[in-house]
């Protein structure tokens, strides 16, 4: 806080897991609302005095891509960090780091686009023009699943944008951010401008969320805690940008090229052991080409290798904690009860971590459990169907909309697959293939708002508009 550490203000601690051994690792003492109190004041200092919003657009930008070059020399370590901390699996790890680094570069060019404009449309005696400003103190609050990437998507829009800002990083996996601070300084981004408190939801990101002086909080996590955000910004009309969960549908057309789609499939489910909101959970397949393509997807799933998430050669790590391996492993024990059948997995993975098999559900009813809500975990439900509106339909059976993919070699029937599913992107012949540079967001109960694409910075602007009355001498 205020380019210092300090030592939390309350008693409480937070243990630190090793998702992969079961063993904590490390105590870290945890902020409460006291903590925050500190860290936005900080963060108020540097907006009022402008430290940050007065350099000029194009210094932000040099800073943020310093930043950005920090990061990239420390690729392994930050990887290292998450594979430790979130149980993900080294490969995976790196690749969330190059993403973070060009989410952080797309900032930064973004910050030098900022443009306002003259309004012609009025009164000819008055000069009319729209200045865009940052729109303050800013909340980041990330969940554990990708840290270190989300958080460099969230803080990087805001400081290009000028707000100042803080950050309640995931009470399971904080390390990452926490080693993000000391590169923040490094770079030379000044003391104050970026703030984080350590902390559990409930108190640390409670107190962030609804403190006055937060103007707005960028969120991602899961759908019940952001329908409480809003509940809590209603208090003084805290903007929010919500990044929430989703159930999303891939669809396997009988002309898809299926060397290709049968890999993709089950990686768009069972990557980061399905722990992603853009989770492809919900499979269809034509069904003139079901059971060879579900007995390929078998397969493939069987060769998947679950284990030490820093060894090379694994493929599935562990999932964060025992709380949600148990959750997960509930939901997939009452679908085995409410009808479905178990294709392959279904079952915890031996030893002290919180592995779980990939399993493949088939047969559950359409409106189900494991059909409509999100397990955050390597489960997929299959079913087949018989035409493309057959599977649009279900398609759009969901109350989430953030991502839905198709296979297909027929052009018109992608771009009608794109057209018709209410998700906020749609893959065509590949899937979670995840670019700063195109926006990202949901549709119902995914969220609120975009982030990523060229208009990235708009939610951490307002916009002000300024009158000149123009009093020409009549000569
Ligand atoms: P998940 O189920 O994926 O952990 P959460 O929505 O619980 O998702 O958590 C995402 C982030 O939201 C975490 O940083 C968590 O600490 C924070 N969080 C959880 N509950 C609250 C809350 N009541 N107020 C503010 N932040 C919260």
């Amino acid at each position: 806080m205020d380019g210092q550490w300090q030592l939390c203000r309350g008693a409480q601690s937070i243990d630190i897991c090793d998702p992969f051994t079961g063993q904590v690792f490390q105590q870290l003492p945890a902020g409460g609302a006291a903590d925050v109190d500190v860290a936005v004041a900080a963060a108020r200092v540097a907006l009022e005095d402008s430290r940050w919003a007065n350099l000029s657009a194009a210094e932000r930008s040099i800073l943020l891509n310093r930043l950005a070059d920090l990061v990239e020399r420390r690729v392994d370590e930050i990887a290292a960090i998450e594979t430790r901390d979130v149980g993900m699996p080294a490969h995976i790890a790196r690749l969330t780091i190059q993403v973070a680094i060009a989410a952080l570069r797309h900032s930064a060019a973004l910050a030098r686009l900022l443009t306002n404009r003259t309004i012609e449309g009025g009164d000819v005696d008055y000069h009319v023009y729209t200045r865009r400003e940052p729109v303050g103190v800013v909340g980041i609050i990330t969940p554990w699943n990708g840290p270190f990437v989300l958080l460099c998507n969230k803080i990087g829009a805001a400081l290009a944008a000028g707000c100042p800002c803080v950050i309640k990083p995931p009470e399971l996996a904080p390390i990452s951010s926490i080693y993000l601070m000391s590169l923040i300084s490094e770079a030379g981004i000044p003391p104050g401008v970026v703030n984080l408190v350590v902390g559990t939801g409930v108190e640390a990101g409670e107190a962030l969320a609804r403190h006055p002086d937060v103007r707005k909080v960028s969120f991602t996590g899961s759908t019940r805690t952001g329908q409480h955000l809003i509940r809590l910004a209603a208090e003084d009309l805290t903007r929010l940008t919500l990044e929430l969960g989703g159930k999303s549908p891939l669809i396997i057309m009988n002309d898809a090229d299926l060397d290709r789609a049968v890999p993709t499939a089950a990686w768009a489910v069972f990557g980061n052991s399905g722990q992603a909101c853009y989770a492809a959970s919900r499979l269809y397949v034509q069904e003139t080409i079901y059971q060879p393509f579900l007995e390929r997807l078998v397969e493939f799933t069987r060769s998947l290798k679950l284990g030490d998430p820093s060894d090379a050669q694994t493929d599935l790590g562990p999932l964060i904690s025992r709380e949600h391996r148990d959750r997960v492993a509930g939901r997939v024990e009452a679908e085995r009860r409410g009808g479905g059948t178990i294709v392959v997995g279904g079952t915890p993975a031996p030893g002290n971590g919180f592995g779980y098999y990939p399993t493949i559900i088939a047969d559950a009813a359409p409106d189900s459990e494991v059909m409509q809500d999100e397990i955050f975990g390597p489960v997929l439900c299959v079913s087949p169907f018989r035409s493309l509106d057959d599977a649009l339909r279900e398609a759009n059976n969901s109350k989430y909309g953030l991502a839905a993919g198709i296979f297909t070699s027929n052009i018109s029937d992608g771009h009608h697959a794109a057209r018709s599913i209410r998700a906020g992107t749609v893959w065509i012949n590949c899937y979670a293939h995840v670019d700063p540079s195109q926006p990202f967001g949901g549709y119902g109960l995914s969220g609120w708002g975009r982030e990523f694409g060229p208009d990235a910075l708009e939610p951490f602007l307002e916009v002000k508009s300024v009158q000149v009355k123009l009093n020409r001498a009549s000569h």
